[in-house]
């Protein structure tokens, strides 16, 4: 039978190293807190870089036994923590509503989708094929195998505390490879807990393991994975500071990296669009999780014969979200993460409202509520010079651009350093063979505003990162290549 767990006993609070749940070497702990009260949940290890190492210790030790089990070995373990994973659906959910504020059916959802990858990678850990070269030489054989990287790291953000970090180590555990992580300092119970998981299932021990670290502490613990030739990749999801600042530091040992950084991710709208659906779609994209993801629409184009209409359609439907904690069966939109992100929601709407937008829902905060939440809002005349045009605002703020034509709408959408996700409605099928060429992005959603599925690429072009998440292509990340060549046959 697979285990079902309590909520509470899914809670750990050390860091996971060797099989064994630790205190942090000195024994430091940080508050981990429920947006939505300011609770403290739980207080959790604040590692040093002795706990990293402790943990590449661990992961260096046990590469050699779990590289060498066969594929379908490691299929079978990445199975069973995707039936405990599920089985667990419900605590999981409620764990990462607890922690990160979004509403407990996304919470549940968002289990649904990491396990997702976990079953996916669980299977393409059998399908990881080599290459017969055709024969060049007499008496010479060529081949090419795919062999795991080593040891890899891998670092998430906060806004998926389960799916971003079940997609690093699914592959990463598929391919071979071993793991030591570290979650982000607001949301690291729901990443222990899948590793509690993880270990229930049969992963042994030392194959992965988990640090945990305040924001004080991170730098340092992570920089000990950067300067330690044992580690051979950097997975990281986050900001593009983040990401180049690993990109720099890991140089000195040349490791392989996958970047999922920001976006700014624009939605054009057409005149020949099916408005409904478009409207549909822009909700979907941009109020899951609050506005709290990298693919949310940042930049919404909305072309003059039809801005007027789009704007009056959204923003009826934007005021009837509903704005609550998670524990709210009816919330639509929870708590932001912190105050930091309420500021600079408040902060872009302000700019925006000072150099002449106009509010047609929201604008403002909800105190009432609590200090983290912002009402759903619609800006009308949005302008280049506005921050929330450059930036991506990260909360539940749609600012509507008016463009003419399909030329200045294209140049607007790519005028910018990122190239993740991007989205346009329109039912002319040339207009839509042009623009997906056109767009520089990883991911075009053609009159769709949900992507998101294990079987595709994730991932970005420009200062969005490299790397694919998920699909056919995201073991590649943790696989390098070797040719062997034979002589002296003949
Ligand atoms: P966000 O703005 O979403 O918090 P960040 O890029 O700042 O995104 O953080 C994403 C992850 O990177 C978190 O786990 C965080 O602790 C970690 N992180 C942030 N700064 C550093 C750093 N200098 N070195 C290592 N890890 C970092």
């Amino acid at each position: 039978m697979t285990r079902q767990f309590e909520l509470k006993e899914l809670i750990r609070s050390d860091n996971f190293i060797d099989g064994q749940w630790r205190a942090a070497a000195d024994d430091a702990r940080f508050a981990v807190t429920d947006p939505a009260t300011g609770t403290v949940i739980a207080q959790v290890a604040d590692s040093s870089p002795a706990d990293a190492r402790a943990a590449t210790d661990a992961a260096a030790r046990a590469l050699p036994a779990w590289r060498d089990l066969l594929p379908k070995e490691r299929a079978t373990i990445l199975h069973k923590w995707n039936a405990l994973i599920l089985a667990n659906q419900h605590a999981l959910g409620a764990l990462i509503s607890l922690e990160q504020g979004k509403p407990l059916a996304e919470g549940r959802g968002e289990v649904a989708y990491g396990a997702s990858y976990v079953a996916w990678f669980a299977d393409e850990a059998t399908r990881i094929y080599g290459d017969i070269i055709p024969q060049q030489q007499r008496g010479k054989r060529m081949t090419a195998v795919k062999e795991p990287i080593g040891v890899v790291a891998a670092i998430t953000p906060w806004n998926f505390p389960l799916a971003m970090i079940a997609r690093k180590i699914a592959p990463a555990l598929a391919a071979g490879c071993t793991v030591v992580a570290k979650p982000a300092e607001d949301t690291p119970l729901t990443a222990s807990a899948l590793v509690l998981l993880a270990h229930e299932a049969g992963v042994p021990a030392g194959v992965l393991n988990l640090i945990t670290a305040s924001r004080d502490h991170a730098v340092a613990t992570v920089a000990d994975w950067l300067e330690d030739s044992r580690v051979r990749k950097i997975t990281f999801t986050g900001s593009t500071p983040v990401g180049k600042y690993l990109a720099r530091e890991s140089a000195r040992t040349l490791k392989k990296l996958s970047l999922e950084l920001g976006g700014n991710a624009p939605f054009i709208v057409f005149n020949d669009a099916d408005l409904d659906a478009a409207v549909g779609g822009l909700l979907a994209a941009k109020f899951r999780n609050g506005g709290q993801t990298c693919v949310c629409p940042n930049r919404v184009y909305v072309q003059a014969g039809v801005y007027d209409k789009f704007a009056d359609m959204l923003s009826r439907r934007v005021a009837e979200l509903k704005v609550a904690p998670a524990t709210d069966p009816d919330a639509q939109i929870g708590p932001m993460i912190n105050i930091r992100a309420l500021d600079k929601i408040a902060r872009h709407v302000d700019d925006a409202l000072a150099h002449g937008a106009r509010v047609l829902a929201g604008g403002k905060r909800l105190p009432e509520l609590g200090p983290h939440y912002y009402a759903p809002t619609v800006l009308a005349d949005a302008t280049h010079e506005m921050l929330l045009c450059g930036e991506e605002t990260f909360g539940p703020v749609v600012p509507l651009f008016r463009f003419d034509d399909e030329a200045e709408a294209v140049e607007a959408a790519n005028n910018t350093p990122f190239g993740l996700a991007s989205y346009f409605y329109s039912q002319d099928v040339r207009r839509i063979d042009r623009v997906s060429r056109a767009l520089q992005a990883g991911i075009v959603g053609i009159n769709e505003g949900a992507l998101a599925s294990e079987a595709a690429p994730f991932g970005g072009v420009k200062e969005s990162g490299y790397g694919r998440e998920g699909s056919k292509y995201g073991l590649d990340d943790y696989l390098s290549i070797k040719y062997l060549c034979q002589g002296n046959l003949a």
